[in-house]
Parts: C-alpha cells; sequence; structure tokens
C-alpha cells in the first residue's frame, strides 16, 4: 500500500475539497437566477436504450469565472510540494480508479451505450495514463541544462526551467467520456497546474465519478468539473491561462480565435478522416479484421477511427469480401454488465443522422452497400457498414462521418494509395498493411498524418512516449505523450547564472574591453 501524502496545511482546504464538485453538481444558490428560457440543468440519455440516466447543471460563466479564481488560490501549494509530491496524491488516485474500475464502467456505459469491454477501456486507459505521468513528470520537468555554443556562453551556467501554467482549462468530446479527460488532466496536475475540466454535456457524468474520486481520496483541491454546453466552454476560454480543447474542427476554429483575443496558448486535438492503406503484399486476413475493428470500434467514435480504405487492384476483391465478412460477422446491442456484443449505438441523434447523410449521398451518388447502411432498430444505433464504389466526391470520402461506416476504393499503385490518402483536410492518424515492414515505413513518411501504424490500428494512442496530434486541420499546438505531454502545461524559463563573476562582468558591461577569455 502506498504511504498516504502529508497533508499539511492543505487539511482545512482539503475539507473544502468537495466544494468543487458539489458547487458542479447544484448550482450555486447566490447567483443571479438565470433567465426563464436559459436551461439551467441538462438530462443525460443511455442513447441505446433512452433512459434517463442522470441530470446535470449547466454552470453559468460567472460560476466558472468564480471556480478559476479559487483554483488560483490554490495552485501554488500544489506547485510547491513538486513533482514528487504530486505522484504521491497522483498514484492514490490510480487506486481510486482500480478500485472503482467497474462502477467508473457502469456510468460511461451508462452514458454512452458502449458495449461492456468498451466502456472498461476508458477507466483502463485513465488508470495507466495517470501512473505514467505520475511516475516521470519529475524527470520532465527536471531542468535542461543546453550546452553553451560559443566562449562566451561558457561564462553562464544555462538553464531551461518548467513553470506551470496556474490553470489549465480542459474541454473534452463525448466519445471517452474518461480517457479523453484522463490525457490532459493527469498530465496537467502532473505538471504543477490546477485544471478545471469542462466535459462535453452529453456525457459528463463519468468526468463528475473522477471529480468525486479526486475529492474522495482528499487531494488538494485543484481539480473542478464544470457541466454544461458550449458557453460554459466559453467560459473556460475565457478565464484559463491555456486551453486543451479535444473536439470538432468547428468548435476548435472558434476555441483558437477566443484565445488569440486574450494571448492565452491553446493545443487543438481535432477531427480526422483517417485512411487505411491495404498493399497487395499485405497479410488480407490481418488488415480485413484489423480495419474491421479500426472501424467499427466505438461505433467509429474515435478521432483516429479508419474511415476510408484504398486497396491495391490486384487483391481488392479477395480484401472486400473478407472486410465485409468482417464486419456481418459483428454482434450489435446494448450490453448489461455482462460483455455480450461488439458494437453498441451511437452518441446521439446527432451523430445518427450525420451517418445516414454520408451514406444516403453516396448510394444517390452511385455507391453500393455491401452490408449495413441503415439503423439498428434500437436507439441511436447505427448498423456497421460497408460502401464500395465510392470516390473523393462523396460527403463519406472527404467529411469526418465519425460512426460505423468503411467505405473502401480500388488503386491502381502504393503510388495512387497515397495520392488519395493525402487528399483531404485532415491529418490525424493512418494506417499502411503489408508484408515488407521496410516498405510500410516508406509509405509512412509520405503521408500527411500526425501518426501512421504499421499493421496495426490505434497502436500510437497507447503508446503514451510516442507524441499523438493531428497534422493540418486535426489539430494543431503542442501534442500528447512523452515530455512535451507535461512540458506543454508549462511556461518554459530560460535562467543565467554567473559562473566566473569578474570575467562576465567584463565581457558584457561598459565600459568595453577587448574580451580576455578569447
Ligand atoms: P464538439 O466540438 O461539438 O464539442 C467538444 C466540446 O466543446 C464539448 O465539451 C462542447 O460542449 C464544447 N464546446 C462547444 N462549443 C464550444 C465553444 N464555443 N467554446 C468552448 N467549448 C465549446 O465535439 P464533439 O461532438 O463533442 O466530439 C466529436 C469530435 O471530437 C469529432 O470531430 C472528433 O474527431 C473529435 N475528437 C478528436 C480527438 C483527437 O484526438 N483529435 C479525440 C476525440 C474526439
Amino acid at each position: 500500500a502506498k504511504k498516504a501524502p502529508a497533508r499539511k496545511t492543505t487539511a482545512k482546504k482539503t475539507a473544502e475539497a468537495a466544494a468543487p464538485v458539489a458547487e458542479a453538481a447544484a448550482p450555486v444558490a447566490e447567483t443571479a437566477a438565470p433567465a426563464a428560457e436559459t436551461p439551467t440543468v441538462i438530462d443525460v440519455r443511455n442513447p441505446g436504450t433512452g433512459e434517463v440516466v442522470g441530470s446535470v447543471p449547466v454552470v453559468s460563466a460567472d460560476e466558472v469565472a468564480a471556480k478559476v479564481r479559487e483554483l488560483r488560490l490554490f495552485q501554488p501549494e500544489w506547485e510547491a510540494i513538486g513533482p514528487d509530491g504530486r505522484k504521491e496524491w497522483l498514484l492514490k488516485f490510480q487506486d481510486w480508479l482500480i478500485d472503482n474500475t467497474d462502477t467508473l464502467a457502469d456510468v460511461v456505459q451508462s452514458e454512452t451505450g458502449k458495449p461492456r469491454v468498451d466502456s472498461l477501456i476508458d477507466p483502463a486507459f485513465a488508470t495507466d495514463l495517470v501512473g505514467y505521468y505520475a511516475r516521470r513528470a519529475a524527470k520532465f520537468l527536471a531542468d535542461d541544462h543546453p550546452s553553451p555554443h560559443s566562449p562566451l556562453a561558457r561564462v553562464k551556467k544555462l538553464t531551461t526551467a518548467y513553470k506551470p501554467y496556474p490553470v489549465v482549462g480542459v474541454i473534452t468530446p463525448w466519445n471517452f467520456p474518461l480517457a479523453m479527460p484522463a490525457l490532459d488532466v493527469f498530465p496537467a496536475l502532473a505538471a504543477g497546474a490546477a485544471v478545471i475540466l469542462k466535459p462535453s454535456e452529453v456525457t459528463p457524468l463519468s468526468a463528475l465519478e473522477m471529480a468525486r474520486g479526486w475529492a474522495e481520496i482528499g487531494a488538494p483541491p485543484i481539480f473542478a468539473v464544470v457541466t454544461g454546453a458550449g458557453a460554459t466552454g466559453g467560459a473556460v476560454v475565457a478565464n484559463a491561462d491555456y486551453i486543451q480543447f479535444t473536439g470538432s474542427t468547428a468548435t476548435g476554429r472558434k476555441i483558437a480565435v477566443a484565445c488569440a483575443e486574450r494571448m492565452v496558448p491553446y493545443s487543438l486535438e481535432l477531427g480526422g478522416k483517417d485512411p487505411a492503406i491495404v498493399l497487395a503484399d499485405a497479410d488480407l486476413d490481418r488488415a480485413a479484421h484489423g480495419i474491421a475493428f479500426g472501424g467499427m470500434f466505438n461505433s467509429g467514435q474515435v478521432c483516429i477511427s479508419v474511415e476510408r480504405v484504398y486497396v491495391e487492384a490486384p487483391v481488392y476483391d479477395e480484401f472486400v469480401a473478407k472486410l465485409t465478412a468482417n464486419v456481418k460477422a459483428l454482434r450489435q446491442g446494448i450490453d448489461g454488465r455482462e460483455s455480450k456484443h461488439d458494437v453498441g449505438a451511437l452518441a446521439n441523434e446527432n451523430q445518427a443522422n450525420i451517418v445516414q447523410r454520408h451514406v444516403d449521398e453516396a448510394v444517390a451518388a452511385g455507391a453500393r452497400v455491401l452490408t449495413g447502411g441503415k439503423r439498428a432498430g434500437f436507439g441511436t444505433a447505427f448498423e456497421p457498414t460497408v460502401l464500395v464504389d465510392v470516390d473523393h466526391t462523396m460527403s463519406c470520402v472527404t467529411e469526418e462521418t465519425f460512426g460505423p461506416t468503411l467505405p473502401v476504393m480500388k488503386v491502381a499503385d502504393e503510388a495512387e494509395a497515397v495520392r488519395l490518402a493525402n487528399d483531404s483536410i485532415y491529418g490525424l492518424s493512418a494506417s499502411v498493411w503489408t508484408g515488407d515492414k521496410e516498405r510500410g515505413e516508406r509509405v509512412a513518411r509520405q503521408l500527411n498524418a500526425g501518426a501512421v501504424n504499421i499493421n496495426d490500428v490505434f497502436a500510437n494512442l497507447f503508446s503514451f512516449a510516442l507524441p499523438m496530434g493531428g497534422w493540418g486541420q486535426s489539430g494543431t499546438g503542442a501534442r500528447w505523450g512523452g515530455a512535451d505531454g507535461v512540458r506543454k502545461y508549462c511556461r518554459q524559463q530560460a535562467i543565467t547564472t554567473p559562473i566566473l563573476p569578474t570575467q562576465e562582468k567584463e565581457l558584457f558591461w561598459f565600459p568595453y574591453q577587448m574580451p580576455k577569455l578569447l
């Protein structure tokens, strides 16, 4: 068992730790009553059953501003305990996540309609990630001492120090209600920042569980969750010192503009339209299996889902037959605590409508549906779908679908596959399927994508040491992963310290004289 961190002066403040959460769970009484037409509560539904599974308050802009002010008060102490002190709390939170995995999966499942296994991935991912940053933050945040580049610089000790932003604002989407917040909340906390998290209004309950856990372990009140829709997110953008946004490209653009007005730094993780390239020398069984998973996992609602498939002509027919068989075999439905299905519902009606539109527009333009193509008959669910005879004039190939569709195209050769894969405004990730790993790496380097997996999907997302982030309209700013993933929540400070006090005065100050060192 890990030693509980010393409470020191945080004891009284710790008692208040639950307050931010409690405030998030119930509108604050002293703020002015909102206008009659402004919703004050959002109902959360299981999209697979339509059942209301919870409700959360719409936190007002004033409440968000007050919360950020409060976090600012507690942050210096969090920074002062250093990476090792914070590690103790983060590992304690990791224990809490492990102890509460089933409950957390229940909440994820209830607000997303995911299969049981997929719901367990959220807490498992968060658990792994918090441990990664808890254990490595001290190393990642240690001062750097770059080597001096000239005799002049040699008279100084050069130091790059990392000082956290006081309050980091994290705004997240609904596809992984625990894993998405985890990707930024934990590295930001490990950096020494306080964090205000605004989860998606579609799936806010999992994030509130995180806040509950943070309070339950008695950690300092430097993490708060505020619920609501775009206006609440806008208030976070208006008050925090660094904004990390994960969501659609359209919203990301608005956030970039708002941050520019305030001169506040930001990172954006946005939409994608990830290609898979199947070369003629690929293991077709593995490719068909992996691409079916890459397209249908989480009903295709993963930023790095496979959304387009390019297959070399000689193996096209065989691959399409194998892929279709794999997709047809998927079991779709709503799980209880037992895992019985591979694919569940979509997050909401809006998503189902986008998927249907993309399929209908493709079919109207000459595409063929080999399997799926319609609603699954319960909640928002859409059948896993394979489309052929598609091209780059169709919305199912050019726009992000974020649903269970795999449009497949035949290409003459590797060069055409690369050209078409790069014909997109997005550049999040890609996969290359080949029997020749060197060829795979060569093709990878020609792709406009922030990550490329050879003969696999999603592998980069579970490799925390790698940078993860999109090119083009898939994102901008600092990346997730590795040292950058925690340093991005810090301002760099350059410090010069005299090594040779008398000589450096002669070098740089009036009156000018010939440097004696040279
Ligand atoms: P969204 O852009 O609609 O919403 C994301 C979040 O932003 C929500 O919390 C929402 O309330 C908030 N928001 C909306 N308007 C805002 C505003 N004006 N100011 C501040 N906050 C605002 O996205 P979504 O529909 O929840 O999620 C799906 C999208 O997320 C897809 O495009 C998907 O590709 C993307 N995504 C990207 C990654 C990645 O790593 N690049 C990961 C997951 C999801």
